[in-house]
């Protein structure tokens, strides 16, 4: 039975939610497509089948490294099961098929490269399969996050082995992806499974990035000996952020692609084995990690998308206790991305890419419930879910009305027939008279010097928001210009107001001398 499994095997008393319901369909001979977030439990669908059906269950994994660490925690707990892979020698190549022959194997791990090569296939057609379970299979689709070639192969499957049932796993849940995995592997009679992406446990914050060092410290205070990540974008920053926190007294390590292995694996397993408090990693972290009391996962950085956010902070809590997920963000963040963007060749990737980086920044910057919006991003319904527990809904953000700062905005973008970048108005319109504006005899327009009340960095936050808005847009073939779009018309033609958050910190504007 598999409960008695659940027990005897793995030591836990119940099913969480869709488990069971999961089994049974693979148990039935029947296909299905598992959607549950980061830690929910997917692994134990499809090891108890496994381990309860007779034969051998294929697993294809992306990683190795998941591979080995599945395959170790199995062992220990008595199962057979075995990966195959690009750094077995001959004799282990051996000893697999040997197992797999005499039936005694449960499980065995496999690359989806490997899956598809000749000899590995008429090895398995040799010996009892029980079925096929796909991991991380939104890798097979280019909707997906982290879209891996060689996945594609996989239709060969229900190709070779037409009867046997297919589960497939992963923690992306848009549409798009699930009718990607379901048409390439050939899914049709399918039940999808989707459990809940609400993470009650986790409270979400996003700041803005300003004296993020010392924000940080401060935050960190709160967590003394408790267990963190944080991401950063780089490994320079990885690097120097480690630094400065060790320097400051934390309990901190870096991890990234750059160090060597042996330091890495050290740090690794001085996070789990709770004899360093905070990783510093950049997001070659986390895959695979199976640490339950993270109290805590910072990015120091903008994520690229959403579903990297979500996985990544889905690393926090995982035991069910309360935990803080913190985001700091930035336009320049944004901007810095953007240029690395544009390098991407294929104009379909590319536009992807910025697609899915908006998202992003759409949920950084709005005031709205984070809850809310990451529901709303994974297409789960959110009606009846209470939040209360993200920043947002905690201290709901004062706005202020900006209508009146935006016409003046908006109208010296008019007024310069849309040629210019944001420094640009804004010197206009805080009337500085510099060489350049002199020279075009900008200082002759009716915009010059009309905004009195905001300083520029507050006029930048202003722009920004606007942009944002999808009021201005950024275009220009040289150099970023701003542009009017149809709702700027609405704001000029006082058919619309609008309003943003308010300024965090609220400087008394600089005199300068005209
Ligand atoms: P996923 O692959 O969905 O990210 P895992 O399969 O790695 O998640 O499971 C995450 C953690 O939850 C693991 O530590 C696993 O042992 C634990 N877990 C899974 N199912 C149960 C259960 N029914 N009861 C208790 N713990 C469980
Ligand atoms: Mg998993």
């Amino acid at each position: 039975m598999p409960k008695s499994i659940l027990k005897n095997v793995f030591g836990y008393d119940s099913f969480r939610p869709l488990q069971e319901e999961i089994i049974a369909r693979v148990l039935n001979n029947h296909d299905s497509v598992v959607l549950m977030p980061t830690g929910g439990g997917k692994s134990l669908c499809y090891q108890i089948p496994a381990i309860y059906l007779d034969g051998c269950a294929i697993v294809v994994s992306p990683l190795i490294s998941l591979m080995q660490d599945q395959v170790m925690a199995l062992n220990e707990l008595g199962i057979n099961a075995l990966c195959w892979n690009s750094t077995l020698d001959y004799t282990r190549v051996q000893h697999v098929t040997n197992q797999l022959r005499l039936g005694k194997l449960k499980l065995l791990y496999v690359s989806p490269e490997r899956l598809t090569m000749d000899s590995f296939l008429d090895c398995i057609k040799e010996a009892k399969i029980s079925f096929f379970a796909i991991d991380e299979a939104h890798c097979i689709s280019e909707w997906g996050h982290e879209f891996r070639p060689s996945y594609r192969y996989l239709d060969l499957i229900r190709a070779h082995f037409e009867s046997l049932p297919i589960m497939a796993l992963t923690a992306t849940a848009t549409t798009r992806v699930v009718e990607d995995i379901q048409r390439q592997l050939d899914l049709t009679d399918a039940t999808v499974f989707q459990a809940s992406f609400n993470r009650p446990n986790l409270f979400y914050e996003v700041r803005r990035k300003k004296n993020t060092v010392q924000q940080l410290f401060k935050f960190l205070q709160q967590f003394s000996n408790q267990s963190g990540i944080i991401y950063c974008q780089s490994r320079k920053s990885v690097n120097n952020l480690t630094e400065k926190l060790v320097k400051q007294g934390f309990s901190a390590k870096a991890y990234h692609a750059g160090l060597s292995q042996i330091e890495r694996e050290q740090n690794q397993t001085d996070f789990i084995y709770d004899r360093v408090s905070i990783i510093v990693a950049t997001i070659a972290f986390g895959m695979g990690i199976n640490k339950s009391n993270v109290r805590f996962v910072v990015h120091y950085d903008l994520p690229k998308t959403i579903e990297n956010y979500y996985q990544e902070t889905g690393r926090a809590g995982r035991d069910g206790l309360n935990s803080h997920c913190l985001l700091f963000f930035s336009y320049a963040d944004k901007h810095k991305y953007e240029v690395f963007l544009n390098q991407i060749q294929n104009v379909k990737e590319r536009e992807f890419a910025f697609k899915k980086l908006s998202m992003m920044l759409d949920f950084a910057a709005k005031p709205r419930c984070r809850r809310t919006q990451l529901l709303e991003y994974f297409e789960e319904d959110s009606s009846n879910i209470s939040c209360g527990t993200c920043d947002i809904c905690k201290n709901p953000p004062q706005t202020m009305d900006i209508t009146v700062v935006s016409q003046k905005v908006l109208s010296c973008i008019y007024r310069v027939n849309e040629r210019y970048g944001v420094s640009m108005i804004i010197d206009i319109l805080k009337g500085n008279k510099t060489d350049r504006i002199k020279y075009l005899k900008l200082d002759n327009l009716s915009t010059f010097a009309i905004e009195t009340e905001l300083n520029k960095s507050q006029l930048h936050d202003v722009i920004a928001h606007l942009t944002f808005e999808k009021i201005i847009l950024i275009d220009g073939d040289e150099y970023p210009v701003l542009k009017l779009t149809e709702a700027a018309w609405r704001i000029l033609r006082d058919q619309d107001t609008i309003s943003m958050p308010v300024f965090e910190v609220v400087k008394t504007p600089k005199q300068k001398p005209k």
